[in-house]
């Protein structure tokens, strides 16, 4: 028996309550990104309606009140996440800005020619390319985790990897395209031992796991809002005090600095340091109700549900398999240990012909490589479907999914 109340969190979301090809929808496309509640939406309204300012430097009320809503958000995450300070989290626009942060000026000021990058076949290419960009420029060489049949890390082969060499260890804790969990204890240790600093890509971690920087020692952490029932274009680093204080800054403009002249430039402290030019103050502000939503629901609570929805969706495509007969739906990522995302493919037929056929039943899924095609290298394919479940999502809308199947593969 679920703790939570699905029905009333669904009244929350008004986007949830309309039909799609006159069917209602089914949103099963959450990896990609969640929907908003009316507290999220509201709170966008509210600002510009009431509180709209220019934040940090005003003397007026308006400017008073826009920043400490804006700074209240930064306490909030510090909460969520368990930083030791507020000032350990920047604000940026999602994880992609927050990794090529890190690997612009961490990785520009400490990466030499020969060191080593660490990374994993699990990767989103918002994981990958910023490492190749700096490797390249610094001559450091990129090592990857290999991955398993099941979608677990090879991590015999990540001991292996591990070296004297190795300065950075950046991995997804919670893979977007498969819903592995990694076993991100065991990485930080082992990167620790090594001297190595470890970055981890939360973008998928952030709604449907405990996180706590301080107690697994992260050295950088990675969210974006909008995949935590937030608004789009707001995203969080998480660093160390000790390592952001000796970072070079990102961008120049207003608020990063101390003092300028034309000859010398003195910098902020952080977070300011690292969060040139006006922010996107409305939707930071409109985040802060999308992490009480999280809390006030508790993830303990959203986590039982979301699995809940996924081994009942595992099971019924074993059931369906089994019912067809010659198993014609194949799933990718059976790792013991997963967030609520699961790819599939069905034989003979296209991933993206797949999506348009459950579109027309006003089912929401996301087709294609989903920003990991070295993975899909890996399992030879081109692209999967990809069911991903929310804590909105409901047992009988993982049964409109498995008929909607049953009708694909017999047709
Ligand atoms: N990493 C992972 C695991 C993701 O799922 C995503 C978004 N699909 C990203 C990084 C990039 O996040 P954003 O587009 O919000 O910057």
């Amino acid at each position: 028996m679920s703790a939570i109340n699905i029905q009333s969190i669904r009244s929350l979301f008004p986007i949830l309550h309309q039909e799609v090809n006159k069917h209602p929808l089914v949103y099963l496309d959450n990896a990609a990104t969640t929907q908003k509640p009316l507290a999220v939406i509201e709170a966008l309204q509210n600002y510009y309606k009431t509180d709209n300012a220019n934040i940090h430097r005003g003397a007026h009320t308006l400017a008073d009140r826009a920043t400490g809503m804006f700074e209240d958000t930064r306490k909030a995450v510090q909460q969520f996440i368990n930083a030791a300070e507020a000032a350990e989290c920047i604000f940026t626009k999602g994880v992609t800005e927050s990794i090529n942060l890190v690997a612009q000026t961490w990785g520009r000021k400490n990466l030499q020619a020969g060191d080593e990058v660490i990374i994993s076949y699990l990767e989103h290419h918002s994981n990958i390319v910023p490492w190749q960009m700096i490797c390249a420029e610094k001559g450091a060489i990129l090592k990857v985790i290999p991955v398993l049949a099941n979608g677990t890390l090879d991590m015999a082969a990540y001991h292996q990897l591990l070296s004297d060499r190795t300065k950075l260890v950046a991995c997804v804790w919670a893979s977007n395209a498969l819903g592995t969990i990694n076993p991100v204890e065991e990485i930080i240790t082992a990167a620790h031992a090594h001297k190595a600093i470890v970055l981890l890509d939360g973008a998928q971690a952030g709604s449907h796991l405990e996180v706590d920087v301080q107690a697994l020692d992260i050295d950088f952490l990675t969210l974006s809002g909008h995949k935590l029932y937030g608004p789009t274009g707001v995203g969080v680093l998480y660093g160390k005090r000790a390592l952001l204080d000796e970072m070079p800054p990102y961008q120049g403009g207003g608020e990063m600095i101390k003092e300028v002249s034309f000859e010398q430039t003195t910098y902020n402290e952080i977070p300011f340091k690292f969060e040139a030019g006006t922010p996107n103050i409305a939707d930071v502000i409109a985040f802060k109700f999308a992490i009480e939503f999280v809390n006030n629901l508790g993830k303990k609570n959203i986590i039982a549900h979301e699995n809940l929805l996924l081994q009942t969706f595992v099971l019924g495509v074993q059931k369906l398999n089994d019912e067809i007969g010659s198993s014609p739906i194949v799933l990718y990522g059976t790792a013991p240990d997963k967030v609520a995302v699961q790819s599939f493919i069905i034989k003979g037929k296209h991933p993206f012909d797949i999506g348009l056929m459950l579109d027309a039943r006003g089912i929401a899924v996301r087709t294609g490589h989903h920003c990991t095609q070295p993975l899909m290298h890996f399992y030879q394919i081109e692209g999967t479907v990809r069911a991903s479940f929310a804590v909105y999502n409901t047992l009988e809308e993982v049964a409109v999914l498995l008929e909607a199947l049953r009708k694909i593969c017999i047709k």
